[in-house]
């Protein structure tokens, strides 16, 4: 079975984008900017802004944290992006999300300039995906299909499976996976927690993508032999890190298969910086 390795394959993007970088600064007289806000005390959430800071500071984006009280203002948030849609220092906003309780989301994601939204959760880039349009496309779906390039697996005319709806995995990875393209061309089916059927629908798929949030969620039996499968899951279990696939039994009759950790999540890292890098080009250009 080949191992999906998305750590290896995200250094290598992320290298080919310091070099990229390094030109840019020379060319344009300034690094790319990445204005990360965190809100609130979340572990995980501080984790993953970290790693967001160290993978900037290496790639060479200037990445400023904006580390704010969970008590802060809606108000008072929301002049924050207003702030940093007018800095032009600033390439990319991203919003770290959940957001504490009792402020509002999708509000302050609407309000960040649709050129500077680098996760590309801004209604404009997600319509702009569904159109078939050039924007900012999802992290974690645009570095899966980066992934699948890079080991040359193309989804074209292929039948493949997405399990989850959300709106930043599920719907926008099956979105990507039904536009054209030799890395796209699906035949794409989404399942999610009201499916009937799940399992039969699992086992028609040459490419599964399981984002569900539950432990070992995929099972061996639902995978047909010779199938992609890519692991978006993350969950924390006394086992440690584990994916929504039973990664050690389908690897026995899988075609590839990302591991977790070490898989799609070194991918949305990449992702990040490559969207930012474009907003950078948007913004010289
Ligand atoms: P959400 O909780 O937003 O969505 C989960 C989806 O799974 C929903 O559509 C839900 O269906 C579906 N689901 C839940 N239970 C079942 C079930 N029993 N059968 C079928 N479908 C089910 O999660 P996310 O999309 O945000 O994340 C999914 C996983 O991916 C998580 O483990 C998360 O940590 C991880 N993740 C990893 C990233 C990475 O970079 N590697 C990035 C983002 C997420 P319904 O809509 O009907 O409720």
């Amino acid at each position: 079975m080949i191992v999906l390795n998305g750590k290896e394959t995200a250094l290598a993007v992320r290298e080919e984008l310091r070099v990229e970088i390094e030109g840019l600064k020379e060319k344009f007289g300034r690094a790319p900017g990445l204005a990360v806000i965190l809100v609130g005390e979340d572990p995980a959430s501080k984790v993953y802004v970290r790693n967001k800071e160290i993978a900037c500071e290496k790639a060479g984006i200037v990445s400023t944290a904006y580390k704010i009280d969970a008590g802060v203002s809606q108000d008072e948030l929301e002049d924050l992006i207003l702030k940093l849609n007018n800095d032009d220092s600033v390439d990319g906003i991203l919003l770290q999300l959940p957001l504490p309780k009792g402020l509002d989301s999708q509000k302050c994601l609407e309000l960040i300039d649709p050129g500077k939204d680098v996760d590309g959760f801004h209604p404009v880039n997600v319509g702009k995906l569904m159109l078939g349009l050039p924007g900012f496309r999802s992290c974690t779906p645009a570095g899966i299909i980066t992934l699948l390039e890079r080991y040359n697996l193309p989804t074209s005319g292929k039948k493949a499976v997405v399990i989850g709806r959300s709106n930043i995995v599920g719907k926008p990875l099956a979105m990507m996976l039904m536009q054209y393209g030799d890395f796209a061309n699906a035949t794409v089916t989404v399942c999610h927690s009201r499916t009937a059927g799940l399992a039969e629908e699992v086992k028609g798929a040459d490419f599964v993508f399981a984002a569900i949030g539950i432990p070992k969620f995929v099972k061996k039996e639902m995978v047909k032999d010779g199938a992609v499968v890519v692991d978006v899951g993350i969950n924390r279990t006394d086992e440690g890190l584990v994916g929504d696939c039973d990664y050690e039994a389908i690897k026995e009759t899988a075609k590839a298969m990302t591991p977790v950790p070490g898989g799609v999540g070194p991918m949305t890292i990449a992702q990040l910086l490559a969207n930012t890098v474009e907003a950078f080009k948007n913004h010289n250009s």
